[in-house]
């Protein structure tokens, strides 16, 4: 039997890299990176699809495969098509980061793989997330009773908060029919999904109407509340957005916040966008009332401008999040923690998870908080010099003022349909790739939507596409 477990020891080795091997793998990936990050001025923000993919498309053999060919693999199948999102042309939906340190802050997490569920695994690693989630109640004015989660991103923060509210505000299977929900047209997508996944799908979903800036109007939300309660509804919940992903509109915390007290509501604020620009005054100026939240989402993946993975949730009280997730399992006796400490594993759906913290405490505290301040405030401003810019050139139909770093627009040529002309525009940017946006539907039009948040985005990109859509509608309306 020993000679079996040894020959299966000795099949398994190359699970284990030799020193020698480690120092080769690592020079070689870390070349990958640079030469990426050296053509990377020069790359496209958007290339089309040319089917590269498909030499993924390989039987997982029993053998090894050179590190050279795999890099080879990732460069044609991976790293040559779609949208790129470290490019700074990247101003469509809502743009990624990836900064560098992040990186560096994932390969120390996963050679150690600490396991940052349960303090008893690791008090260090629990200890670094729970000071992030600290550092974020404290950036949305939340009070010291406050806690929260680092997620994998937001739709997932927002599916936690949303059963933590159902929980705390007891609302049961049976109480479905007879329970509102409200929000407007332009809160996220994935807060209907998680209605849906939290089995609230069948709650009274209100819509409640919006300024012509597409804020939520808070008359017209009392209103609702009001007609609900008089037909003997439940009105529980509030979704608001602090910057709707379509046009960044933030909606007015403060006004609502008044109404969910006012009429015991609870008041979810999806701040995936637009949280981090608290981190500025141009930002702080617009979002007012976050702290009057019961709970709130952050995207640290889109205002920290980390790689893709990271998301928190964050409420105003922790013993919610923690009612809402409360567990008992035999198995984890040795790994409970005491009266009023709450590890990860308490606050959320997951239990084993990638130790999230060092992606994010690693570039925060070698770089500072005064640049990432900075970056916020100029992609703001990148967004007022566009759409003043846009505002001073004939033909140009511009939506709201950016509450944030949204802007909306159209051109409206003198003859012809403007939805097509439209349309032939965004065709034309991603054909020429330099810089990417996206387009949405606003008021039944096809309307062009340019969202600055990547901290590559500068003057430069600002100015190819202002030069691009003058330029381009010239010919398009010859
Ligand atoms: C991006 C976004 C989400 C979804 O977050 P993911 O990180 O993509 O899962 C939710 N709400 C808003 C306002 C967003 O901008």
């Amino acid at each position: 039997m020993l000679e079996k477990i040894r020959r299966l020891e000795q099949a398994a080795s190359r699970l284990e890299p030799t020193a020698d091997e480690r120092t080769q793998l690592v020079a070689q990936t870390i070349d990958y990176g640079e030469s990426f990050l050296r053509r990377l001025p020069d790359m496209n923000a958007f290339e089309a699809h040319k089917g590269q993919s498909k030499a993924l498309e390989q039987a997982f053999g029993e053998q090894p495969s050179s590190m050279t060919e795999l890099l080879e693999t990732l460069d044609v199948a991976v790293d040559r098509e779609g949208i790129n999102p470290a490019s700074g042309g990247h101003m469509g939906y809502i743009p990624g980061g990836g900064i560098y340190t992040s990186a560096l802050g994932d390969y120390l997490a996963d050679v150690s793989n600490r396991y940052s569920g349960i303090s008893f695994g690791s008090p260090g690693a629990v200890k670094m997330e729970q000071w992030l989630v600290r550092w974020m109640c404290e950036l949305v004015g939340f009070p010291v009773t406050a806690g929260g989660d680092l997620t994998s991103g937001g739709s997932i923060a927002n599916l936690t908060a949303i059963v933590t509210a159902r929980e705390i505000m007891g609302v049961r299977a049976r109480d479905v029919d007879s329970s509102c929900v409200y929000m407007t047209t332009q809160v996220h997508h994935c807060v209907a999904k998680s209605l849906r996944a939290a089995g609230l799908g069948d709650c009274h979903q209100r819509t409640v109407p919006m300024d012509e800036n597409f804020h939520m109007d808070v008359s017209e939300l009392e209103k609702l509340i009001l007609e609900d309660r008089a037909s003997g509804l439940r009105p529980w919940l509030i979704t608001a957005s602090a910057g709707t992903t379509d046009t960044g509109a933030v909606d007015p915390i403060d006004d609502i916040a008044r109404l969910a007290d006012r009429y015991d509501i609870w008041l979810h604020v999806d701040a995936a966008y637009g949280g981090f620009f608290l981190l500025c005054e141009e930002g702080e100026k617009v979002l007012r009332g976050l702290d009057k939240a019961h709970s709130i989402v952050l995207d640290p993946h889109k205002g920290m401008f980390l790689p893709y993975g990271s998301g928190a949730v964050l409420t105003r009280d922790v013993t919610w999040l923690a009612q809402a997730q409360s567990y008992n399992a035999d198995y984890m006796q040795d790994a409970m923690a005491g009266e009023g400490e709450y590890s990860p594993a308490d606050l959320s759906l997951e239990l084993t998870r990638p130790f999230r913290g060092l992606r994010f405490w690693l570039p925060l505290k070698l770089i500072g908080l005064a640049p990432f301040r900075a970056a916020l405030a100029e992609k703001i401003w990148l967004a007022r010099y566009f759409y003043q810019q846009l505002s001073n050139t004939p033909g140009w139909e511009m939506g709201s003022f950016p509450d944030l770093s949204v802007v909306t627009f159209r051109y409206l040529p003198e003859r012809g349909d403007a939805n097509a002309l439209n349309r032939a525009l965004i065709e034309a940017i991603q054909a020429d790739g330099t810089v990417f946006i996206s387009s949405t539907q606003i008021n039944g039009n096809f309307v062009l939507r340019l969202a600055v948040l990547h901290f590559r985005t500068h003057v430069q990109q600002v100015d190819y596409l202002l030069d691009f859509l003058k330029t381009k509608v010239r010919t398009l309306c010859s």
